[in-house]
């Protein structure tokens, strides 16, 4: 047979990469928006007509190109961005694939004025089906401006598929908003068929929140703030009390870029646990910064999703830091139990030697001596005018019971997997390396540092699933262990529509469905380490669950799922453990995000320091 294979002409597959860049006018908006501000423009302006389907153009006043770059990029993979495969882990720019320009070329009639600051002159370009038809110098100022016209034009099945102008400029300002919520410190405007729609002067963020959302936000925002090694955190959460029953003003940043993080959704609703109202969401606009080196924003041709090397820590943080949020302006319990303390420590703070308190004692002090009386009146007021935080200080290095036992508990808290052993006694443990004991197959005892550590078997088994399972629904990652033959159960109508809701989610964490009909359910693969008789009675502990807690969106049910297949697979009170069985156990709990609690809130150990069984033994 004779060779068929041929390679597609650029513009079709321009055409084909515009598929993928290109849904709609909001995607050409974001696009040009996105390259105004790497080229470090200061003001940007659009138009639009007719909502982005006859005129779509971006104006900035940013650093312009040559006439050889103004040609060069409208091709694909043309890109002043990167040069190397390296610089995409190193990315402080919106764009790196150089296919945006190309792309809406190939399906809209552009027209680019460009001009760069040292320039006397400009340069202007039009470009039709992705093939330039003019180029002329121009007069025009610094900064460049792209004009889209008649999207679609060569592909009216797309034209057609466009909505009604109310949706596409609904999806426009959404990817204005974004943009500009991302750079305060910039200005935008926005006008459709000639009247300004928005204009947002430079600002800072709360501000600029508020000029998108009107005054009448100032007052809902409590900030949130938290620096760490590993990210830094900041913007605002909505009050709990102005919750809204759509989840619309959600706002994750991450380098200044919008993202979409339903995990990332999570922490913030498990901040808010127990203050919203039933089927309330709350508002939150927030702006995490990360190393670039640690994400990985190259997942989606439209660049809002990103993968992050340590979710897990930024998910425990990005929690902590709202919940303190909540607890410090006085909408939660300040007294929160279920807070990781640790967390709250800036990991730069983290394992640093208090400071010792510098007290300066007068050592010539004589109370005998006629101006003594003074000097310690002296002295008293330089004590009581110390900041509060300067007067905590004193206190460090004092022994006392409860900053002792404290102190000890947050170590337990948060180490990583290989440090946590760490609040091990350590001599102990190279002496006797098993020293753990089962008291009546019920709990683990084992010395540690400051005395004693006993955990409930039960429940840190169950916090241990908890985490796995979780992980694995959200990154999609469950083993799955396939049936010999399937298990087929039967269930009310009722009960199957419901376990057809969490269908995916249950598949995500490894569960294969052959048939959920009817009554009918049948099993054909199961998470790895749930054995065929457990899977009834993880699935009917899920159904009572889901009776009781009647979750009202997706990330309750991941959750609810995640508890309910660890409660019914941790191991039990009664069963018996042998040596090595009680040390993983231990380990893999303290490895855990959040070791000190079971998924339903409850302790998942205590521990008991040598101060408080001396005491005993008086
Ligand atoms: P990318 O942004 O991924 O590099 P684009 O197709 O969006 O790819 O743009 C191609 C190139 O054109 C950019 O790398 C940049 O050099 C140049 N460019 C695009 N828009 C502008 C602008 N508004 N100002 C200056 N240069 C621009
Ligand atoms: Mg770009």
């Amino acid at each position: 047979m004779s060779d068929v294979i041929q390679l597609l002409p650029d513009h079709v597959a321009n055409q084909i990469a515009a598929g993928e860049v290109v849904q709609r006018p909001a995607s050409v908006v974001k696009e040009l928006m996105e390259n105004a501000i790497d080229a470090e423009a200061k003001t940007i302006k659009l138009i639009l007509k007719d909502a982005g389907k006859t005129l779509i153009q971006v104006i900035d006043d940013g650093n312009g190109m040559s006439p050889t770059d103004a040609r060069l990029s409208f091709e694909r993979h043309a890109t002043s961005k990167i040069r190397s495969a390296d610089d995409l882990f190193q990315l402080h720019t919106k764009g790196f694939r150089g296919e945006a320009l190309a792309s809406i070329a190939a399906i809209a009639h552009v027209e680019l004025k460009t001009k760069q600051a040292n320039d006397e002159v400009g340069t202007a370009l039009v470009i039709e089906g992705s093939a330039v038809s003019s180029q002329e110098v121009v007069v025009t100022p610094k900064g460049t401006s792209v004009s889209v016209k008649n999207l679609f034009f060569n592909i009216p099945a797309r034209r057609n598929f466009l909505k009604s102008n109310t949706v596409e400029l609904r999806h426009i300002i959404d990817e204005f908003h974004r943009v500009a919520m991302a750079h305060p410190d910039l200005s935008f405007s926005m006008y459709n068929n000639g009247s300004e729609t928005f204009n947002l002067p430079m600002s800072n963020y709360r501000q600029r929140i508020v000029n998108i959302f009107g005054s009448k936000t100032n007052e809902k925002l409590v900030p949130v703030a938290e620096e760490t090694e590993v990210v830094n955190i900041s913007g605002f959460v909505g009050k709990p009390e102005f919750a809204k029953k759509t989840r619309g003003e959600q706002y994750f940043f991450v380098n200044h870029r919008f993202i979409k993080s339903p995990y990332l959704n999570h922490a913030i609703a498990a901040a808010f646990d127990g203050l919203l109202k039933q089927g309330t969401h709350p508002s939150y606009f927030l702006y995490l910064e990360v190393d670039p080196q640690t994400i990985d924003i190259n997942i989606h041709p439209t660049k809002t999703e990103i993968k992050f090397d340590d979710e897990h820590t930024i998910y425990a943080l990005l929690r902590s830091a709202v919940k303190h949020s909540l607890g410090q302006f006085n909408i939660a319990p300040i007294l929160d139990f279920e807070q990781d303390e640790n967390l709250q420590t800036p990991y730069h703070l983290k394992n640093k030697p208090a400071n010792t308190p510098n007290i300066e004692v007068d050592r010539d002090y004589n109370p005998f001596r006629q101006d003594s009386g003074l000097k310690a009146k002296h002295q008293r007021e330089r004590f009581t005018k110390q900041p509060a935080q300067q007067w905590e200080s004193l206190y460090v290095g004092l022994e006392s019971k409860s900053s002792k036992s404290l102190d000890n508990f947050s170590e337990v808290h948060f180490e990583s997997d290989n440090e946590a052993a760490s609040i091990f006694d350590d001599s102990q443990e190279t002496q006797n390396k098993q020293a753990t004991y089962q008291l009546h197959n019920k709990y683990i005892v084992s010395p540690i540092k400051s005395g004693m550590l006993v955990i409930d078997q039960h429940r840190a088994h169950q916090r241990i699933l908890y985490e796995e399972y979780l992980k694995n629904i959200t990154i999609k990652d469950a083993v799955t262990q396939q049936l010999l033959f399937p298990l087929t159960m039967h269930y009310s109508k009722q009960e199957i529509g419901m376990i057809s809701e969490l269908r995916e989610d249950l598949e995500a964490a490894g569960f294969i469905f052959d048939t959920l009909e009817d009554e009918t359910v049948a099993v054909s693969g199961v998470p790895v380490g749930v054995s065929e008789s457990e899977v009834s009675i993880i699935l009917e502990a899920l159904l009572r669950d889901v009776e009781n807690d009647v979750p009202d969106t997706h990330f309750s049910a991941v959750d609810l799922l995640a508890k309910s297949i660890a409660k019914s697979l941790a191991i039990k009170t009664g069963q018996t453990l042998l040596k090595d069985e009680q040390e993983h156990l231990v380990n893999k709990l303290f490895a855990c995000k959040e070791p000190n609690i079971t998924p339903s809130n409850k302790p998942t150990f205590i521990t008991m320091s040598v101060d408080e069984l001396d005491k005993k033994f008086i």
